[in-house]
């Protein structure tokens, strides 16, 4: 494929040609067909020699298994080239330009992970005396104290696991605090229909019902509309800032004293923290309480379910119904508060059977360290320099669908579409071809057709200009009535266009030998 950037578009006969390639083995190139390791290695090989078990008998009685197991057997090189090529296959941050919005994929950096290795981070166990972990209980004090800075707030739960734990937790302990006021009646909670899905799916967990507010033209909250939904029931708001459309809310003040004469609680989703960290507190806003994705403001890993970290600051009022376990410094010692007794007595309880993510909080304190409060300051203004200029770069062929500069992500809509034959997964599956992980599609709801790019700070020029060039010439493309070609898209991948909707109702989880459940990998 040879690309011309010059006239920013990509010549189309080698493209043809790759696309329709049939291949014996099924490989495209070097990109390798995986079968599962169930169905490459055959029972009963082995890849090291293992002397035969000594003789002993049995104490399992009748539950002994009577048949094999059912693992593949495979030499050691076959075990090694499956999970390096399952490796490759993961298009992470590591290997490519990564425009999420809304999940912010930064860059992680080494130091970060040197550190959360040091055996005294790395090697520890919650169940350790806490006598012999002061150093691990000093630097989950030390970054619960630097959040609590750069929010302006002045409590700070440190366990939940997830952005969206974090809300469970903010959440659960508005639930508690109105309760302890006699007001467990308050059950509505007002949501921006901008929000993201974890925000009304969090209120609805737990027993609120959810309303919505609509947005204005400008792509902010309607504040009129939600003043008239505030009401003797109202338990809460739950609000991004900057919202997910990458703007910032100019009535949060207004918005937030609303909400507390009405006697409810501003829950701020902080998801979006990076934009502003170093420069706005969200405590002089009059949030009650809001998550820090610390995979998203302070560059630890996202990782692929594995461990998360949310931390959630609240206000004076919230602060008591923090859950366990606190960690508090006594006599120059620090302890756990493992009981809601003493001054933790109005805590709600536990979010998980330990204090959070230690590696996590390890790589988040060395993020804001090795940065300094300049660097923290830089890191927002470099997010919002790099997003302003991608929509600067696009609004001439692609729709901006409000006016004016944004934050850390730039929103498009589908406008520029329109007539084409080309929709935004179209699009957006084009760009796969092109070696990009896609945006955020059809996300936020209240723009047709959404495009929602992030580049993050941690971006240079040359990569947005070739990103750039790349939504340029993919736009001329689609203009140009190249529609069949992104219907087709992507065509480069071992695998095109998947049933999606089949894959997330109906996932199969489970791999079974032909013929043999009994020896169904579990
Ligand atoms: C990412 C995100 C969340 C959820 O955070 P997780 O850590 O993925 O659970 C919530 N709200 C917004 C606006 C987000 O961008």
């Amino acid at each position: 494929m040879t690309i011309d950037r010059s006239q920013g578009r990509v010549a189309r006969d080698g493209v043809e040609a790759a696309a329709d390639v049939v291949t014996f083995t099924g490989n495209r190139g070097l990109q390798l067909e995986e079968k599962l390791i169930f169905e490459q290695g055959e029972a009963g090989r082995c890849g090291v020699d293992l002397p035969a078990a000594p003789k002993h008998t049995a104490k399992l009685g009748g539950l002994a298994r009577k048949g094999g197991v059912g693992l593949p057997g495979l030499a050691e090189p076959q075990v090694v080239r499956h999970y390096t090529r399952l490796s490759q296959k993961n298009y992470g941050i590591d290997s490519g330009f990564f425009p999420l919005g809304s999940c912010t994929m930064k860059h992680n950096p080494r130091l970060n992970e040197r550190m959360a290795r040091l055996p005294g981070f790395g090697d520890i166990h919650p169940l350790q005396p806490v006598s012999t972990v002061q150093g691990a209980l000093e630097l989950i004090d030390t970054l619960a104290h630097w959040l609590k800075t750069l929010t302006g707030m002045p409590a700070v739960a440190m366990s939940p696991a997830a952005g969206a734990h974090g809300e469970l937790c903010g959440m659960v302990a508005i639930k508690a605090a109105l309760e302890a006021r006699g007001e467990g009646h308050r059950t509505r909670v007002l949501v921006p229909e901008s929000a993201h899905g974890t925000n009304p799916a969090t209120a609805a967990v737990i027993g609120f019902t959810v309303d919505p507010i609509p947005a204005t033209e400008a792509g902010r909250v309607d504040l009129a509309a939600f003043k008239a939904k505030l009401g003797p029931d109202v338990a809460a708001i739950m609000l991004t800032n900057p919202n997910t459309c990458g703007l910032f809310e100019g009535d949060i003040r207004e918005i937030a004293d609303a909400i507390h004469e009405a006697g409810g609680y501003f829950y701020c989703d902080g998801a979006n923290f990076n934009a502003i960290v170093g420069r706005v507190r969200p405590g002089d806003l009059g949030v009650d309480c809001m998550h820090i994705n610390l995979h998203k403001t302070f560059s630890t890993p996202h990782g692929g379910g594995g461990p998360g970290s949310g931390p959630v600051v609240l206000s004076e009022r919230l602060a008591a119904y923090a859950p366990l376990p606190w960690t508090i410094l006594k006599d120059g010692k620090f302890q756990v508060l493992e009981q809601a007794e003493g001054e933790a007595k109005a805590a709600f309880g536990r979010l998980k059977a330990f204090h959070g993510q230690m590696g996590m909080f390890v790589r988040a304190l060395a993020y804001m360290l090795s940065h300094g409060a300049d660097g923290l300051w830089q890191v927002s203004g470099d997010a919002v320099l790099n997003a302003n200029y991608i929509l600067a770069s696009l609004k001439d062929v692609m729709t901006a669908p409000f006016e004016g500069p944004c934050m850390h992500e730039a929103l498009f809509d589908d406008r520029f579409l329109e007539g084409t034959g080309v929709s935004t997964l179209d699009f957006a599956k084009a760009l796969i071809d092109e070696g990009y992980h896609p945006m955020t599609m059809y996300f936020p709801l209240v723009v047709h057709g959404a495009l929602l790019v992030e580049p993050t700070e941690t971006e240079d020029k040359q990569t947005l200009d070739l990103f750039i060039g790349t939504l340029r010439s993919l736009a001329e493309r689609a203009k140009a009535g190249a529609a069949e070609e992104f219907h087709a898209a992507p065509r480069l991948t071992p695998r095109r266009r998947l049933d999606e909707t089949l894959a997330a109702r109906k996932p199969v989880l489970r791999w079974k030998r032909a013929g043999d459940n009994a020896m169904a990998a579990e």
